[in-house]
C-alpha cells in the first residue's frame, strides 16, 4: 500500500480535527487511536492520522511514540508526514515540539522542515513568524494563562529555537506569497546555513496551499490542521490523490440497534436532549447516583436499555444545566466527578455493545474519549459530515465487528443533531 499523508498528531482531539479536515478535502482518510498494531486491516486510503497523547507528557517520553509512529507510517508506505501540533502551539520551552521535530527530522534524513500552526478558517495566522489568535497576539489571548503550557511569546521563531537544538529561520509572507518555488528556494537557502526549521508566515488559504505543496517535496513538515488542508491540496493538485466524494454509511449499512449517550452539559446539547425527547425514549441519569453508586446506576440503565432497544433509538444522558454541575462538583470534586461520569458513561456504552448496539452517537469530547478507549477502537475511517465538525466514523479492526459512530464535542450540531446522525449511520 502507497500512503500518501501519514500524519502524527499530539492529541486526539487535534487528530480528529485534521482527519475530518484531510477528509473534507476529498482524501480518503483513517485516524487511528494510538500506533496500530501490525496487522491492523485497513482499507486503500490515501492519509492515516496516528491520534497520539504527548503533548503534555515528558519529552522523552514523546520523542520515543513520536519515532514509533512515524516508523509505521513509513513502514505503510507514507511518503511524507506531518506531525500535527496545536494551532496556538501548545508547548514550554522543555518541548515537546522542538523535541519531536528534531528526532522525526534526524530519523526522517532532512536537514530542514516547514513549521507551521496558521489555520486562517479558525483564526490562527502568522505573519513575521508572530502567532495570532483573532485579532490578538499569542501572549495576549487567553492562551497566556494556559493551566498547562502558557503561551508568553508570539514569537514562534524564538519559541522553537528554545525547544531545538537546531537553529530556526523564517520564511516571510513575501516568499510565500510568491508561490511553492520561492519557499522551497529560500528553505534550501536556510538549510545551508544550518537551520533545522523555518516557521512560514501564513494568513490565507493560498498561503497555506503554496506552503503544502512546498512541504510535500520533503518527507517531513510541521503544523496544525491548515497544514494539512494544503497538504491535501498539494497532493491533489499534483495527481498523487483524487480528490474522493466522502465515504456515506448508507452505502454499507451497519444495520442493528442504536443508541446516543451524552455527557457533555453545554447548552447546545441540552437542548439537542430536550429535543431527541419528542422522537426516541430518553433515560436521564441521577448524576449524585452516578458519581456515589456508578455499578447500581450504569446496571439500571443496562436493564432500562435492553427493555428498548428492540423498539428504536434511544438515549442515555448525565447532562445537567450548570447550576447542577456546580453543586455536584462543590459536593464531589471537579475532577472526581468529571472522571466518575465518564467513566460510568464509557461503561454503559460497553454494555450497549454487548447488547447488540453497531451505531453510537456520543455527545461530549471527554465522554468520548473514555468511551472509544472503553470499546478499546483501533482505528476509525471518516465519513460524510453530519454536522460541521463531526463526521461519521466506521470502526476498523475491532473484536466486534464493524460499528458506526458520531462523536461530537459539547457545543456542535443543531438542535435536532441526535435524530440527524440516527437517520445518517443507517
Ligand atoms: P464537552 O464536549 O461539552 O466539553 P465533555 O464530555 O468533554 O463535554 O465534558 C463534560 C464533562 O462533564 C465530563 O467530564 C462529564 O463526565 C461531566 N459531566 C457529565 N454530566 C455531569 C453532571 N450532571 N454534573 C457534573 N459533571 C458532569
Amino acid at each position: 500500500m502507497t500512503l500518501a499523508l501519514g500524519c502524527i498528531a499530539d492529541d486526539y482531539t487535534g487528530a480528529s480535527d485534521l482527519a475530518n479536515t484531510l477528509a473534507k478535502q476529498g482524501l480518503r482518510t483513517v485516524q487511528t487511536i494510538g500506533i496500530p498494531s501490525a496487522d491492523l486491516p485497513l482499507p486503500e486510503v490515501d492519509a492515516i492520522v496516528i491520534s497520539l497523547k504527548i503533548r503534555s507528557v515528558g519529552a522523552s517520553d514523546a520523542v520515543e511514540r513520536a519515532r514509533a509512529a512515524q516508523d509505521w507510517l513509513r513502514t505503510r508506505g507514507a511518503a511524507h508526514v506531518m506531525y500535527k501540533i496545536c494551532s496556538t502551539f501548545d508547548s514550554t520551552d522543555a518541548g515537546n515540539i522542538g523535541p519531536v521535530l528534531d528526532a522525526l527530522r534526524a530519523d526522517a534524513l532532512e536537514t530542514s522542515v516547514l513549521v507551521t500552526p496558521a489555520f486562517p478558517e479558525t483564526d490562527r495566522t502568522v505573519y513575521k513568524g508572530n502567532l495570532f489568535v483573532g485579532a490578538v497576539p499569542l501572549n495576549e489571548s487567553s492562551l497566556r494563562d494556559h493551566p498547562l503550557n502558557p503561551m508568553r511569546d508570539a514569537n514562534l521563531v524564538r519559541v522553537l529555537a528554545r525547544q531545538s537544538t537546531a537553529a530556526v529561520g523564517l520564511v516571510e509572507l513575501a516568499t510565500v506569497a510568491q508561490g511553492a518555488d520561492a519557499i522551497r528556494t529560500r528553505l534550501e537557502l536556510l538549510s545551508t546555513s544550518g537551520t533545522g526549521a523555518a516557521i512560514a508566515d501564513a494568513v490565507f488559504e493560498t498561503d497555506l496551499e503554496a506552503i503544502g505543496t512546498a512541504a510535500l517535496a520533503q518527507r517531513l513538515s510541521v503544523g496544525a490542521s491548515g497544514l494539512g488542508l494544503g497538504l491535501a491540496r498539494g497532493l491533489i493538485a499534483a495527481g498523487t490523490a483524487r480528490r474522493q466524494q466522502r465515504v456515506t454509511i448508507r452505502e454499507q449499512p451497519i444495520g442493528g440497534p442504536a443508541a446516543c449517550l451524552a455527557g457533555s452539559c453545554s447548552r447546545a446539547t441540552l437542548a439537542q436532549i430536550a429535543k431527541a425527547e419528542q422522537t426516541m425514549p430518553v433515560l436521564r441519569l441521577d448524576p449524585e447516583k452516578l458519581v456515589t453508586d456508578p455499578s447500581e446506576t450504569v446496571e439500571r440503565a443496562l436493564t432500562w436499555a435492553t427493555e428498548h432497544l428492540t423498539k428504536g433509538p434511544i438515549l442515555i444522558s448525565s447532562s445537567a444545566p450548570p447550576d447542577a454541575v456546580s453543586r455536584l462538583q462543590e459536593r464531589h470534586g471537579r475532577e472526581a466527578a468529571g472522571h466518575t461520569i465518564e467513566r460510568s458513561l464509557a461503561m454503559i456504552a460497553g454494555g450497549l455493545v454487548e447488547l447488540g448496539v453497531r451505531r453510537l452517537v456520543v455527545a461530549g469530547g471527554e465522554t468520548s474519549g473514555a468511551v472509544v478507549d472503553r470499546l478499546a477502537i483501533p482505528a476509525f475511517e471518516l465519513g460524510t459530515e453530519i454536522a460541521a465538525g463531526v463526521p461519521v466514523l466506521r470502526t476498523l479492526g475491532t473484536q466486534y465487528g464493524e460499528m458506526a459512530l458520531a462523536l461530537k464535542s459539547g457545543n456542535f450540531g443543531g438542535e435536532g443533531f441526535f435524530a440527524d446522525a440516527l437517520a445518517i449511520i443507517a
